[in-house]
């Protein structure tokens, strides 16, 4: 369909979802999607009806940080069907997509946009209460994609991730004029990466020492909110490869705490 008819069958399936949240960052390798699969678990935990959805159409890692790789997307009647982790956690990637998880997409930003929209209109989530949408590093077509898609039926905000390093603050200046510029209100910036707690001398190491004041000192300077920080921990590392059952062994972790208090602040 044209880009109207499109933007009309989007906003009838958005009326089914309350709150819209991006994911965001300058950088890749800042935890985004780490981000965004452990906050559509925190959710879905508090008995939230939960969508995950995730438009880095070249580089998708939400499949394997959720524990679904191999799997596949169903059509029905209603569109496609997201692969289900729980009754109340839905997931969607063009990594199920895929024959092979090391198969690589190569795409034009026509044919990316195409499949976000697809994504946005065919996916047969149902009523849910959180759409989390995971997208590329950077300020790229697929952001404005998602945002022309999305902006008539309102988007919540957008979450953006950050490590303590200038090189990472840097571009999350742009990140910010970017949400400015289309009217994407940022709900907050949470710096990750923010220390190291040897777990058996008890040091507090800054691996990523902040030159320039941190995440604290740019969200400052820009009046935006500041989620929280979250330390570099062992155990956020391994729950990407090992998924949801290892996140429960490792509750009490303090990079999982830090992960649920940002959680409530959302
Ligand atoms: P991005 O989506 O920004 O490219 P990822 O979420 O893929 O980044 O994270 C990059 C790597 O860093 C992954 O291997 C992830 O397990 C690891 N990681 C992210 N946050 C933490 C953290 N707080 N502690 C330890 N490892 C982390």
């Amino acid at each position: 369909p044209g880009p109207v008819l499109a933007i009309e069958e989007i906003n009838e399936k958005m009326s089914l979802v309350k709150h819209k949240i991006l994911v965001i960052s300058g950088k890749g390798g800042v935890g985004k999607s780490t981000f965004s699969a452990l906050l559509a678990h925190n959710l879905a935990d508090e008995g939230k009806q939960v969508a995950l959805l995730d438009v880095d159409v070249c580089g998708p890692s939400i499949p394997k940080m959720m524990g679904l790789e191999g799997e596949q997307v169903h059509q029905s009647g209603s569109g496609w069907s997201p692969v289900y982790l729980e009754d109340n956690l839905a997931v969607m990637s063009v990594g199920f997509l895929l024959c092979s998880p090391d198969d690589a997409v190569i795409w034009r930003g026509p044919k990316k946009n195409g499949m976000i929209q697809q994504f946005l209109r065919d996916v047969d989530w149902g009523e849910v209460d959180y759409l989390i949408v995971d997208t590329p590093p950077g300020t790229s077509d697929e952001h404005l994609t998602v945002v022309q898609y999305l902006s008539a039926s309102c988007i919540d905000g957008a979450v953006i991730i950050t490590t303590p390093q200038e090189v990472s603050l840097q571009d999350v200046r742009k990140e910010i004029n970017f949400c400015r510029k289309v009217k994407l209100q940022i709900i907050g910036v949470v710096e990750n990466m923010s220390g190291f707690k040897c777990p058996n001398c008890k040091t507090e190491s800054h691996i990523f020492p902040p030159t320039t004041g941190g995440a604290e000192q740019m969200c400052s300077d820009f009046g935006i909110p500041l989620l929280g920080k979250i330390p570099l921990d062992p155990a956020i590392g391994k729950s990407c490869d090992y998924g949801k059952s290892y996140l429960a062994e490792v509750q009490d972790s303090p990079g999982v705490l830090s992960y649920r208090n940002i959680t409530q602040r959302i």
